[in-house]
């Protein structure tokens, strides 16, 4: 297959100042929760991405002087020649295929609470900061700003001296140049603050100083153009697109090699947005002010994973180059498969904002719903592409299950070479629960999930997929599979068994008529009356896409959660304020921090989680979101009949997903082909050991993998 020429306008290259961008895709600076300290993940992280075809590739938010710590929050670091040894191992891996290193030269200003180096803060005034309770900073003298820029510009040396090519000075979200730059943090009165000249000169002065030390490294800004009007952002006291947001870029782009441009806010879930949310390139309307005023390259962001979108955006005059953080996670070999013309093996992006989450909770390696090699290029030595030849392809496998965890450990399987895999589904079409959720207000993308696995399973495997069929106990033992993997999956619970009572709610059953699981309701079609109580004791989004449905159905909802608005891992995914909005507007009357511990007969009790203090709720039905269970019966059942299970010849069974442990959907793909990609290890219900980046005494690379392989086996 070859590619549509439309596309070829993606594949030229383009001009930074002393550097050649070889395409157009940017993999702008993303978290990965590797930084400097773990330069093995970090180098083959962002070096499976210029494999994949990424022309320039970039670490997260990277930090060059102590009072610049964000502990525990992991970034990278050029503070010593330690961090530029660890870094410059990402270079080479990205030199290697061709394409260029970039870092985000960041200083986190007042935002920093420095937890590790103790250092106190800096700041262009001193203003307790509004998005890290107990950070501030002293008001920079003259001298003390003139230190801060050469702080700056030896950071800039720095990353030279690792190797990178493309030197972004990050001036968005939390960092110096734009604190000095927005009213809401300069209040100075000298001439770094007051007219839009004054504060400016910070970055400008910071610019011409990078630029006399450093003339062979492309040098760039990543500069939200608009903060956006309260309540996502800072509205007069910050920037506006067409206002400020222009000038600047027009007062400094004599300085800048290229523009990486996107949108700032108090909450980076309006940049970052979830799909349940926002639309591909749904930052447009501000980010395409840029090109106007510029006459450098422009990076544009959107979540871009269709290359119909990205041609327009380039054609259109939007922007020079596709960035991408999310879409290059999901797919780091997206460039090469709309370069081959391999449009069906794109992996795209769900915007679920996983990957995100596991930064937002601080920084542990990233998790990619889509991708769940991500993250363990270097410690599991996975790559998104390809799969370890199995040693014994003859054995014949059936996989009972086509969620997500049975669709990947199915499709991991059959690239591995299984030449007999059988992957068996009660449902007419493949997703597990995805069927549904899908269909829920705003997760459409989630479907991505089934489809992608589908299309690969049929397009590049021999896997059979045999749908509309509930196997049971006696159809198991007589499958003729060796080894049999339940990706069964799970069911929301009925019971009223809750979490933060670890007790039953009294008088709430699913087998009441009058309440009804998120699956009864959506799946059976359970009637539910006016007046709906959702109790959301689950901790992410189930609850509230119940009380959004419920509403946009016409019933009236009292939301009732435990959390501080609604679930509480919405907050990592940064679609906790996009939710409440959504509910608010829906009028649905919402009760946080309550729980539910007994309803009957229309009247609901409830009990704050702190003070104790009980009050009543009243409802016509309940919905019942609680948690959910494993559907594992038929493998427990197995597992207490060895003997039948022998002479029927099964040698081994195994759980995966949700059948094994209720998750979210990153966890059930991880799990899937975590099992397919160790299934010919002597036990692979065992993960095999893994590099753990750390300290050794006196390590050499081999040590690590020597400890992956004996000493932590
Ligand atoms: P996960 O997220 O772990 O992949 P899901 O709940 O999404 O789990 O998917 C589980 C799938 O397993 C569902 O599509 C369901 O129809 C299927 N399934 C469960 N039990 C059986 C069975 N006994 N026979 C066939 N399919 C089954
Ligand atoms: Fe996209 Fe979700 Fe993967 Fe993040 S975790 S890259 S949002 S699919």
């Amino acid at each position: 297959m070859s590619r549509d020429k439309r596309h070829d306008v993606l594949f030229e290259s383009v001009e930074l100042g002393p550097k050649t961008l070889r395409n157009r895709f940017w993999q702008v600076p993303h978290c990965n929760g590797a930084g400097s300290d773990r330069p093995g993940m970090q180098a083959a992280f962002r070096g499976v991405k210029a494999e994949g075809g990424w022309g320039a590739v970039f670490t997260e938010v990277c930090f060059f002087s102590h009072d610049s710590d964000i502990t525990p929050w992991v970034g990278s670091r050029l503070i010593d020649k330690g961090d530029v040894r660890n870094l410059a191992r990402m270079c080479d891996s990205i030199h290697e295929h061709g394409s260029l290193a970039g870092v985000e030269l960041t200083h986190g200003s007042s935002f920093c609470l420095n937890a590790e180096s103790r250092m106190p803060g800096r700041a262009p005034s001193q203003m307790p900061n509004e998005m890290e309770g107990m950070a501030s900073g002293r008001a920079m003298t003259v001298g003390e700003i003139r230190e801060a820029q050469k702080e700056h510009v030896d950071g800039a040396l720095r990353a030279r001296e690792a190797g990178f090519d493309l030197l972004t000075v990050f001036a968005g979200l939390a960092t110096m140049p734009n604190y000095f730059l927005y009213p809401f943090n300069n209040k100075r009165t000298d001439e770094y603050g007051g007219s839009f000249e004054n504060r400016c000169r910070f970055t400008v002065e910071l610019l011409e100083m990078m630029r006399e030390r450093i003339d062979d490294c492309a040098i760039g800004m990543r500069f939200p153009i608009d903060t956006l009007e309260a309540p996502f952002g800072y509205g007069e006291a910050g920037i506006r697109a067409e206002e400020e947001g222009v000038r600047f870029i027009e007062r400094l782009d004599d300085l800048v090699d290229y523009w990486d441009i996107n949108i700032g806010t108090l909450n980076w879930g309006e940049d970052a947005g979830s799909s349940r949310f926002f639309e591909s390139n749904h930052e447009a309307p501000y980010t395409r002010h840029a090109k106007a005023a510029s006459r450098k390259p422009v990076v544009n962001v959107g979540r871009f994973t269709d290359p119909d979108l990205m041609v327009r955006v380039i054609n259109s005059g939007q922007c020079d180059i596709i960035g991408a953080a999310r879409p290059s996670i999901a797919d780091p070999f997206l460039p090469v498969k709309i370069e081959e013309g391999r449009y069906e093996d794109i992996r795209e992006c769900i915007g679920c904002n996983i990957c995100v989450s596991r930064w937002e909770k601080g920084g542990p390696p990233i998790w990619c719903t889509q991708n769940p090699t991500s993250g363990e290029e270097y410690r599991r030595g996975w790559h998104p592409e390809r799969y370890a030849p199995t040693s014994r392809p003859e054995s014949p496998i059936m996989v009972v299950g086509a969620g997500p965890a049975g669709l990947e450990c199915a499709m991991t399987l059959g690239r591995r070479g299984y030449a007999t895999v059988h992957l068996v589904d009660a449902a007419d079409t493949v997703g597990g629960h995805l069927r549904w959720v899908s269909g829920l207000p705003g997760f459409g993308a989630w479907k991505r999930v089934a489809d992608w696995r589908e299309t690969q399973i049929k397009t590049r495997t021999e896997v059979q997929i045999e749908l509309g069929r509930h196997l049971s106990f006696e159809d198991i033992l007589e499958c003729g599979a060796e080894h049999v993997i339940f990706a069964t999956g799970s069911h929301w619970d009925g019971s009223g068994m809750s979490a933060p009572l670890h007790d039953y709610i009294a008088g709430v059953n699913a087998a009441l008529p009058e309440v009804a699981t998120p699956e009864q309701y959506v799946n059976d079609g359970k009637q539910m009356g006016e007046n709906v109580l959702v109790i959301d004791n689950d901790a992410y989004y189930m609850g509230s896409a119940m009380a959004q449905l419920l509403a946009r159905n016409g019933h009236a909802v009292t939301y009732v959660t435990y959390g501080e608005t609604v679930g509480p891992y919405l907050r990592f995914t940064l679609e906790e304020q996009r939710m409440y909005m959504t509910l608010q507007e829906l009028g649905c009357r919402m009760v946080a921090q309550h729980f539910v511990v007994a309803a009957q007969d229309g009247t609901a009790q409830l009990v704050h989680m702190w003070s104790g203090e009980e009050r009543e709720v009243e409802y016509d039905s309940i919905m019942l979101v609680t948690h959910r269970m494993s559907e594992c019966r038929l493998y427990d059942r197995l597992q207490a009949a060895p003997g039948e299970m022998e002479s029927a010849g099964i040698r081994s069974i195994h759980l995966v997903g949700d059948a094994h442990t209720p998750g979210i959907v990153a966890q059930a793909t991880f799990s899937g082909t975590r099992l397919a990609r160790e299934f010919d290890t002597e036990n692979p219900d065992l993960h095999r050991p893994f590099i753990r980046e750390r300290r050794l005494v006196d390590a050499t690379e081999a040590d690590y993998r020597l400890g992956a392989e004996t000493l932590c086996a």
